[in-house]
């Protein structure tokens, strides 16, 4: 008889990397399809690599709880795996009178949230902070805590530790049908291009396909509405221009367009937020780089002059409803885990907790077999031109934050 897995996770983005990483940990035994050739190839190969702490989510949300389960977490993954991450905090600056008014409310909000002790610093503050930043700025908030990490080494370990666990990962299977039909007795048939296999549990963590996912299952609740991300990295020799993220005054549609330095060193400026007609990797546009540009040199004069090394594009799942579907089908035996909007990277780690407590409690499936806990470092060693090897597995690296960083500057389209 075929092998039945306890649970089958549709998605190899960080937040299946991560649900497979946690189940796989409690002793479930799991497979993780991905559709793609390579884990991280999707929304979560164009992020920005940040840790956010969950200053400025909305108190009492889903998306909140779930980044303030991650954030402590994943420190210990971090140093567990040897990962590099960087603390390096954010200073939110006010650039207009009208902007400066607005942070004491950001202030509270983020002390509502109570997770990063955020404090409005004077200009001299400031200042002393971030010498490199333009000298008309109006206020400033300086948000500690806020961290970068390597976004694509982050999800590859968690995939790589579940596999080391005990979990199969099976890339090129894209999932094209499912069967409920013995649902009643805790089984499900997923039909991928790679043949059928059998789980108790399904997880969809498609992201920018979760939508079209849940309806091989039947289920239709939200829709995808992709937005677009836009960057510009600079080189690492300008790295010393800035000390923290500088974010600007969020706005309805986020936190905006901030200028970052990687945890490789690079200066990077963006994300834009832009409806995408396309869920696929869209390429960037001239025009909008060089906003981007004349961004980054207003706001920070020692970048004028230096060329940009390469610009890179990001699709964020967005969804008109809310951030976070984290919705349970017990009588479907499917757990949809969707519209993962900006936030997927800081509350991964959360999202996984959430996920396994759903199995055990709402779909009542205790773990086949024992607890895999327990962290080691791993042995990673980047292989010219795309390539890294972790404990003699080769993965194709595929987020321009960590081939531009570590390669310094190349085409980081693959
Ligand atoms: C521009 C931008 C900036 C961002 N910055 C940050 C940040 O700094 N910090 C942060 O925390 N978050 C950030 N985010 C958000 C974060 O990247 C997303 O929330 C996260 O990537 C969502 O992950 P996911 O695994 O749900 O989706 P995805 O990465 O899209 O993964 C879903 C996976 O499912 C697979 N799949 C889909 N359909 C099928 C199928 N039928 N069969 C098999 N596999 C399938 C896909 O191929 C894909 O690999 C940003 C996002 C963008 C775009």
């Amino acid at each position: 008889m075929a092998d039945v897995f306890d649970v089958i996770v549709v998605g190899g983005g960080i937040v299946g990397c991560a649900v497979v990483w946690e189940m796989t940990s409690y002793g479930y035994k799991c497979l993780l399809l991905e559709k793609n050739e390579n884990l991280v190839s999707e929304a979560s190969s164009g992020n920005s690599g940040m840790l956010h702490t969950g200053f400025d989510a909305v108190a009492d949300t889903l998306e909140l709880q779930c980044i303030q389960h991650t954030f402590p977490k994943m420190f210990g993954v971090l140093e567990g795996f040897g990962l590099p991450y960087n603390k390096i905090g954010a200073t939110m600056v006010a650039w207009t009178q009208e902007q400066a008014q607005i942070i004491p409310t950001i202030a509270q909000r983020c002390r509502a949230a109570r997770v990063s002790f955020c404090t409005e610093i004077s200009l001299s503050e400031l200042y002393s902070r971030e010498p490199g930043l333009r000298k008309q700025a109006q206020g400033a908030l300086w948000i500690p805590g806020e961290t970068v990490v390597d976004p694509w080494l982050t999800a590859i370990s968690l995939a790589h530790d579940a596999k080391k666990k005990g979990a199969m990962i099976k890339t090129n299977a894209v999932v094209q049908n499912i069967s409920r039909t013995e649902c009643e007795r805790q089984r499900i048939q997923v039909m991928t291009s790679l043949g059928q296999f059998t789980g108790r549990v399904v997880i969809n963590c498609g992201g920018l396909y979760g939508d079209i996912v849940d309806k091989l299952a039947g289920l239709q609740h939200f829709r995808i509405s992709p937005k677009k991300g836009q960057y510009a990295i600079y080189p690492q020799k300008v790295g010393h221009h800035i000390n923290s993220s500088i974010l600007p005054i969020p706005t309805s549609k986020g936190k905006g367009e901030i200028i970052f330095k990687t945890v490789y060193g690079n200066v990077v400026v963006g994300p834009t937020f832009e409806d995408s007609a396309s869920r696929a990797r869209p390429e960037s546009d001239a025009c909008t780089i060089r906003r981007l540009v004349r961004l980054g040199e207003s706001c920070v004069p020692g970048l004028e002059g230096c060329p940009i090394v390469n610009t890179y594009t990001g699709v964020r799942p967005a969804t008109e409803t809310k951030d976070y579907h984290i919705d349970s089908y017990p009588e479907s035996c499917w757990i949809t885990v969707g519209g993962i909007r900006s936030t997927g990277l800081s509350g991964s780690l959360g999202i996984a907790d959430k996920v396994r407590r759903l199995v055990l409690h709402q779909h009542a499936l205790e773990p086949s077999g024992p607890r895999r806990t327990g962290l080691e470092k791993m042995d990673i060693k980047f292989v010219p031109p795309c390539h890294a090897r972790i404990d003699d597995v080769l993965y194709t690296v595929t987020h321009p934050i960590t081939l531009n960083g570590v390669w310094k500057s190349r085409d980081s389209r693959l």
